[in-house]
């Protein structure tokens, strides 16, 4: 079987020890952080079924809290836009740039707007762009996409960070520590976030009842890039929306624990509408972009559960798959567990169909999901959907006929497995490292001899 795009960046990234330390580095500090934040919220439990049935219940009565989101957000003077593909999303952004006659835009990190392509469509326009959050920073110097949905730069080491500050700000930091590369950056960002003529964010929440939108971060670039300009823009999937306040904030309390293991975002901010006359700041013009892009589909699709997913990151950093092969071989916008189910809903099965295979099922992402997404299930019926379309190899599909035919006949597939171990024993001399028509797999492990005894005949035997 050739190597598919997915297997050929997976064993590029397994070969690259850098990533392997940057990856380890931020993934299994996040996973300690959580593990104690957890511990220390009392009814974490009982907080994630209601976070669950919050989401739920919105993505089920999705059209009354979207009329009832519009109607409040036109009331707090913000304009609102509906976009069915990305494509719209980004024509719509654009225009409104244009109409504003806007040079540069700043940018506060937003999985959505990666999503629907907007940085592309900003340069295909254009636009200047300068991207506000430290991470993204990073990798709008390197050329490259993110690589985490919370930590974008995660497969980069401080070391080679260090070395792009150097080679892109003209008074870059002098002392070789984390506080001095951060000034750095913030020397190089300051004058031209507090110049643009638009901010453009994405959305955590949007609050149904007020329509207010909620924007978390750790640096406060997103009030700093929202605030001073003249036009702030939001691109929003439609699934973000809450009831209330009151449901925002549950879920925020989940959120920043699974994310950073913090108790709470450092910045929570809600923004409802542009700036009022007895406003001190704010942007004269505000606009939300409500975008589809696949999430009706994927609610009518058996696909509703993962449109309860908060974007907290957690599901990844637990993944054993993650985090030996980083975010970037997985492909798409979205890494991890919840990219494997992601992806193919929103780029199409057929080009993705490794994405689900690419999992242990060891259901480590569920138990740690803040609102119960079952991602090894989801991931399942990506699998039973791809075998029923007939998207496997024909290798895969005969090589898995002739195992279901076989195991359905005890007596043949006992004598099937007798005769497996002989050739075993007797051509694998300790580890087998070649077995004829199964080069995908024995190029990568080894298989181990067989043990002297079988466990169905030490069975038999009555051991236990
Ligand atoms: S699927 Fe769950 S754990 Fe993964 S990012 Fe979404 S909310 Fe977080």
């Amino acid at each position: 079987m050739s190597a598919t795009a997915f297997t050929r960046r997976a064993d590029a990234a397994l070969a690259d020890p850098i990533l392997k330390i940057a990856v380890e580095r931020t993934a299994g500090n996040a996973v300690a952080k959580r593990a104690i934040a957890v511990e220390n919220f009392a009814h974490f439990e009982d907080a994630r079924t209601r976070a669950a049935a919050i989401k739920d219940h919105v993505v089920e009565h999705l059209g009354f809290y979207l009329e009832q989101f519009e109607a409040a957000a036109t009331a707090a003077g913000t304009q609102v836009h509906w976009a069915r593909t990305a494509d719209e999303a980004c024509k719509i952004v654009i225009q409104i740039c244009k109409d504003a006659g806007a040079k540069t835009v700043a940018r506060s990190k937003s999985m959505m707007g990666e999503e629907i392509g907007l940085p592309h469509a900003l340069a295909e326009a254009g636009i200047g762009r300068i991207e506000t959050d430290l991470a993204e920073h990073i990798i709008q110097l390197a050329g490259e996409r993110p690589s985490h949905i919370v930590w974008p730069a995660m497969h980069k080491t401080s070391e080679q960070v260090s070395a792009l500050f150097k080679q892109h700000h003209l008074e870059p930091h002098a002392e070789e520590t984390i506080p001095a590369m951060a000034e750095s950056a913030r020397r190089h960002l300051r004058d031209g976030m507090l110049a643009a003529d638009v901010g453009i964010s994405g959305a955590n929440f949007l609050v149904a009842d007020t329509g207010a939108v909620c924007t978390v971060t750790n640096e406060g670039n997103a009030e700093l890039s929202l605030v001073p300009p003249r036009i702030h823009i939001v691109t929003a999937g439609i699934e973000k929306l809450v009831p209330s306040m009151g449901h925002a904030v549950q879920l925020l309390r989940l959120l920043a624990r699974s994310a950073t293991g913090a108790t709470l975002t450092q910045y929570t901010t809600f923004y409802t509408g542009p700036k009022r006359a007895a406003d001190a700041d704010g942007p004269d013009v505000m606009h939300i972009v409500l975008i589809d892009n696949g999430r009706s589909a994927m609610r009518e699709d058996g696909l509703a559960e993962m449109l309860r997913c908060i974007r907290c990151g957690a599901c990844m950093n637990h993944c054993v798959v993650f985090r030996q092969i980083g975010g970037h071989a997985y492909g798409g916008t979205y890494p991890g567990p919840m990219g494997a189910v992601l992806t193919p809903a929103l780029d199409g099965l057929a080009k993705n169909r490794d994405l689900p295979n690419a999992c242990t099922l060891n259901g480590k992402c569920q138990e740690v999901c803040p609102v119960k997404i079952p991602l090894p299930t989801l991931l399942r019926g990506w699998r039973e959907r791809s075998w029923r379309e007939g998207l496997e190899p024909v290798s895969v599909r005969q090589g898995i006929t002739a195992w279901a035919w076989v195991a359905q006949r005890p007596r043949l597939y006992r004598a099937a497995v007798r005769a497996a171990i002989f050739g075993m024993r007797r051509f694998g001399r300790g580890w087998i490292s070649a077995l004829p028509m199964a080069s995908g797999w024995t190029a990568h492990r080894d298989l181990p001899a067989p043990a002297a005894e079988s466990f169905m005949a030490r069975y038999a035997k009555g051991e236990r």
